[in-house]
């Protein structure tokens, strides 16, 4: 070699918190892509900065073999944001960046070819009313499971996908194809479907382009544009408020009048194809939606368009956070308080807090808006870490709906026992204004909550079982029989009388879609009925698919779980019923409060969103809940300063900062026994380093098994942010994980649930 090497750091997607020394003949510039040797083998790692060499020795430096790029892959805000990421969730910098980065971006050769051509299923004919379905499918489920599927994705899916999501042989799609339901044809692999997609029902499209700010819109619009680079806003705007024309016009002004570039995220792609719809007929060709129907050569396409600057909003889920784009003006971040926006496996980021941390990176604006702000959110906003903002009313003084809370204790009490089993499902108040939705033609969502369930028990009255020390509810095991908290372990008899009333406690199991599907088609044997969750959904345009029907009027009643009560604007849609509120309240969760206020309220708001008004039925064991009594009057403030206040005793987020240890494996007592190190090592280096952070269990987690791998977990809770870093990244770097019975331990800082 001519001149000496310059020497690198390279941080390589290993699950090795430290970077790799590197020598290169030319300087690098940081957030390059760097091909490298590891054993033998080319790894993509990126380059973030030039090394010392003080952690090579004596070795000499491996050589690097190619630089791809002309431009570094991550932008200078980019890379920052990626090592806040890596600091704070304890995780190797390598991965946090292949995250950030597309997939294609992360191997050492080539991206797939594209334009290959594959079979594709089409549906013949439709199966309206679940009797129809029945009588056509009596003995093949198999076929049925398909045909729905095919149906839900729009009667067109390629048959490998079908028989991947439903696990089913040819046999399957042959049956259905000999039956007459549909026909196999050839098509052309890769289509945007998200290109092809016309705006979904509503008109809201035209509005979005139509509509001028109103008075307090415009007052918003200016708060935000005057604030300076790095300032952060929590937009708080009821349902039909109008936060995304503020959205829009905050657009308008970085992307068009300063030429800057923005990225917006919207908790699911699929579940909101109508917000989405509205950026694009605003902005066309400079929006770029990053959705996961993807290919991975169109995300590489979109991504290097948004990095070139050629496209200059991008609009996605949580990871769209990552879009390499210059020049960064505006982040908006709409729905802030979605559980979703959390990544579930390391790096295990929240996109809310990414974005504000970018957008002080990049000197841009960040906005977080909602119609329920998260307690953390909210939090800020009285702390003076984010500027609020309010939108108290709807557009055009539109009412809210009002909102009647049936009480299934009483309902359960009056009613003959031939009937009490159709009541828990259906109240009779609900079973009416159903009835009188169908007579005028109009449109019901109906709102099944099934998200994580977890057994509880409960009195006639409605009184759950709560650990003492955690007020958190006590979970039912069946074997052998006990209540259990599974944040500190506690445990109780099952069969104790209620503490309240000292009547009987019951198991509740919780309402399947299927049963509910069933009292449905029996008392409305004409209503045509759409089902989305999780089984119905499966295909990656399912859910929009489901939702162009209920906005061409193909739909009467719309049977969900609560992936319907996201964004959704029908104006057609008079009546929204919760089957059943009680169990989302009492999941052994600390945000069990919050969340199902923010469904309820969320799913409420779907309701009368046009001139014809609407209702919203709630039925529930526990009316008097904190959190049904102030989605019934609409009222967030009321709702955040009674959760705020249960917060503080016992102490959880926001008053305090938390960590999960996830302690999982496939031999139960292995997992239970490391789970018991993990807690004892915690204990001991609290007390040595005086962190004063305290450590909960180990406790099974509430879902203590998940794919065959048993789940235990150890809580940590901490006043300061400083002290908990401390304590986490001794722990990753200081405590082997054993290899047997396949051990993991995951952490998962600022976990948005605890099941
Ligand atoms: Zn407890
Ligand atoms: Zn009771």
């Amino acid at each position: 070699m001519a001149s000496s090497p310059h020497l690198i750091e390279v941080a390589l997607p290993l699950p090795l918190r430290q970077t790799f020394t590197y020598a290169a003949h030319a300087p690098i510039a940081p957030g390059h892509r760097v091909v490298v040797p590891v054993r033998h083998r080319r790894v993509v790692g990126i380059c973030v900065g030039s090394s010392d060499g003080a952690a090579l020795g004596e070795a000499a430096p491996k050589a690097v073999l190619a630089v791809p790029d002309a431009e570094p892959a991550l932008p200078a805000d980019l890379l920052a944001t990626c090592r806040w990421i890596a600091d704070y969730h304890v995780v190797a910098l390598g991965l946090v960046c292949r995250a950030a980065l597309p997939v294609a971006l992360g191997q050492a050769g080539n991206p797939a070819p594209r334009g290959r051509t594959e079979r594709v299923l089409v549906l013949e004919r439709t199966l309206p009313t679940l009797q129809a379905r029945d009588t056509a499918f009596r003995r093949a489920p198999q076929q049925r499971l398909a045909y729905e599927l095919l149906e839900s994705l729009g009667g067109q899916a390629s048959v490998a996908h079908l028989m991947r999501q439903l696990g089913c042989s040819s046999a399957v799609i042959d049956g259905l194809v000999t039956k007459g339901f549909a026909r196999v044809e050839s098509a052309a692999v890769f289509r945007d479907p998200f290109a092809a997609r016309e705006a979904a029902g509503s008109s809201a499209t035209s509005r979005g382009a139509a509509l001028r700010p109103t008075g307090p819109q415009q007052q918003v619009i200016d708060a935000i544009l005057a604030g300076a680079p790095g300032s952060a806003f929590l937009l708080h705007g009821i349902t039909g408020s109008g936060k995304t024309l503020v959205y829009l016009e905050v657009l308008e002004q970085v992307v068009r009048r300063e030429g800057r570039s923005a990225i917006v995220l919207v908790p699911e792609i699929a579940l909101t194809p109508q917000t989405v719809e509205r950026f694009r007929a605003r902005f066309g060709d400079l929006v770029a939606v990053l959705h996961s129907g993807l290919s991975d050569g169109e995300r590489l396409d979109a991504w290097r368009a948004l990095r070139r600057g050629e496209k200059r909003i991008a609009v996605g889920a949580r990871s769209a956070i990552f879009a390499p784009l210059p020049d960064l003006g505006a982040i908006l971040v709409d729905e802030e308080h979605e559980a979703s926006y959390k990544q579930a496996e390391a790096p295990r980021y929240h996109a809310r807090e990414v974005a504000l941390i970018r957008a002080r990176e990049a000197g841009a604006r960040c906005v977080l808006g909602s119609a329920t702000p998260s307690l953390e959110s909210w939090h800020n906003a009285q702390e003076g870490r984010l500027h609020l903002l309010s939108l108290p009313a709807r557009v055009g003084g539109g009412a809210l709906p009002a909102v009647q809370v049936v009480d299934l204790r009483q309902e359960l009490r009056v009613s003959p026992p031939d009937v009490r089993a159709r009541r828990q499902v259906l109240s009779a108040s609900l079973e009416a204004a159903i009835r009188d939705r169908l007579a005028r033609e109009e449109q019901t969502i109906l709102l099944l909550n099934r998200r994580g369930y977890a057994p509880f028990v409960q009195c006639a009255e409605g009184h759950v079982a709560v650990c003492p020390h955690c007020s958190i509810s006590l979970a039912y095991h069946r074997v052998p029989e006990r209540l259990v908290c599974h944040y500190c372990q506690h445990q109780e008899p099952a069969g104790r009388a209620c503490a309240d009333c000292g009547g009987a406690m019951e198991r509740q199991r919780g309402l399947g879609t299927q049963q509910v599907e069933r009292v449905l088609a029996e008392r409305f044997p004409s209503a045509r009925i759409a089902r989305m969750d999780a089984d119905t959904t499966s295909g990656k345009w399912a859910h929009a698919e489901i939702l162009a029907r209920v906005g061409r009027g193909e739909v009467d009643l719309l049977l969900g779980t609560q992936m319907i009560a996201k964004g959704l604007d029908f104006p057609n849609v008079t009546l929204v019923g919760v089957i059943d509120a009680d169990v989302g309240i009492h999941l052994p969760d600390f945000r069990a409060s919050e969340r199902s206020f923010q469904l309820l309220s969320q799913v409420a708001g779907r309701a009368g969103r046009g001139p014809k008004g609407g209702a919203v039925v709630i039925q529930t064991r526990t009316p008097g809940h904190h959190a049904v009594r102030h989605a019934a009057t609409h009222d967030y403030l009321a709702f955040v300063a009674e959760e705020l206040a249960q917060r503080t005793s016992p102490p959880y987020p926001p008053t305090l900062r938390l960590a999960n240890l996830i302690v999982s494996g496939l031999d139960e007592v292995g997992v239970a026994t490391f789970a018991g190190t993990v807690a004892r090592w915690c204990v001991e280096a609290d007390a040595r380093f005086g962190l004063d952070v305290s450590v909960l269990g180990p406790a099974p987690c509430p879902v203590d098994r998940i794919k065959a791998r048993w789940r235990w977990h150890v809580i940590l809770k901490s006043e300061k942010v400083g002290p908990l870093t401390r304590l986490l990244r001794g722990l990753a770097d200081g405590l082997e994980v054993p290899a047997a019975g396949g051990l993991r331990l995951a952490i998962d800082r600022d976990p948005v649930a605890l099941l």
